[in-house]
């Protein structure tokens, strides 16, 4: 492996709880070199899924946080002028495709359909990447491994990814773990006891049932860690949740009054 690739190695092993039997799912798809999707809502385990499988693979990862105002220049590189003249600069797609990595990107349907496209001889059986202002064709390694994300409950049908595009990829379907695992997941990266992670656990519960009915989403597995991690350094688990979960996610005030309640039932 080349010094460049190492650099995106994952030394340490990033703490991951399977959920079902997603682990060796991937580890076949991989093994196949199948593009994969992984879906659900936002901060639920996706991103720290693929970081562990990229680990356990023992591949380098590059991951790209997708947005509107992305364009296939910022995936696939550019030229840059420097003091000698122009310079190409891979992008980080390009770089993927180049080194063996898995590269994810975060999000994806944030970025323009025209963005989307260049991803697609990626692929198919080609597993090429025509850098069309430098007059190459990249031919992916061997180890290279294309990863998306995607949140189901975003989108609207303006700003959906293209059957042709997602006809390309298999997909894991993810949600919030289920209660015992979430109370782990929550104590174990917070560092709050499992009794304060059960009750933040239960207020994400009850946000999530408000989903459709004035919430776009439930609170998050990421969220319910951002709180346990106020609380963690003293903040008083009231003030804490209204910080970390009833401020982010909604301004609606009779929504903010449901979840404040939520809130002081369990604290
Ligand atoms: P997403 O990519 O779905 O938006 P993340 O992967 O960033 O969400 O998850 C948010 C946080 O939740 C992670 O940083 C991690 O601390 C925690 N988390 C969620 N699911 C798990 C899991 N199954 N095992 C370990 N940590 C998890």
């Amino acid at each position: 492996m080349t010094d460049l690739a190492s650099a995106y190695l994952i030394e340490k092993e990033p703490y991951y709880k399977e959920v079902d039997d997603e682990i060796a799912l991937y580890e076949a798809a991989y093994a196949a070199r199948l593009p994969m999707m992984v879906k659900g809502p936002t901060g639920c385990g996706k991103s720290r899924f693929i970081e562990y499988m990229a680990w356990r693979l023992k591949r380098p990862l590059i991951s790209v946080a997708c947005n509107e105002d992305m364009t296939a220049s910022d995936l696939v590189g550019r030229f840059l002028l420097d003091k000698d003249g122009t310079k190409w600069q891979d992008g980080p797609l390009t770089l993927a495709a180049r080194i063996g990595a898995i590269c994810y990107l975060d999000e994806v349907v944030e970025a323009r359909q025209d963005t989307t496209v260049v991803i697609h001889p990626l692929t198919d059986h080609r597993r090429t990447l025509p850098l069309d202002k430098k007059g190459e064709l990249v031919h992916a390694h061997p180890d290279f491994q294309l990863v998306i994300s995607y949140n189901p409950g975003y989108q609207s049908s303006m700003k959906d990814l293209k059957q042709s595009t997602k006809q390309r990829f298999g997909a894991l379907d993810f949600n919030y773990p289920e209660r015992d695992l979430e109370i782990e997941i929550v104590a174990h990266e917070s560092g709050v006891s499992t009794d304060v992670a059960g009750k933040l656990v239960s207020i994400a519960e009850r946000s999530r049932n408000l989903k459709g009915h004035g919430l776009d989403e439930g609170l998050s597995t990421r969220m319910l860690i951002y709180a346990g991690a106020l609380i963690q350094k003293g903040i008083a688990p009231i003030t804490a949740c209204s910080v970390a979960l009833v401020r982010p996610i909604t301004d609606d005030p009779d929504m903010r009054d449901a979840l404040d309640a939520a809130v002081t039932t369990f604290f």
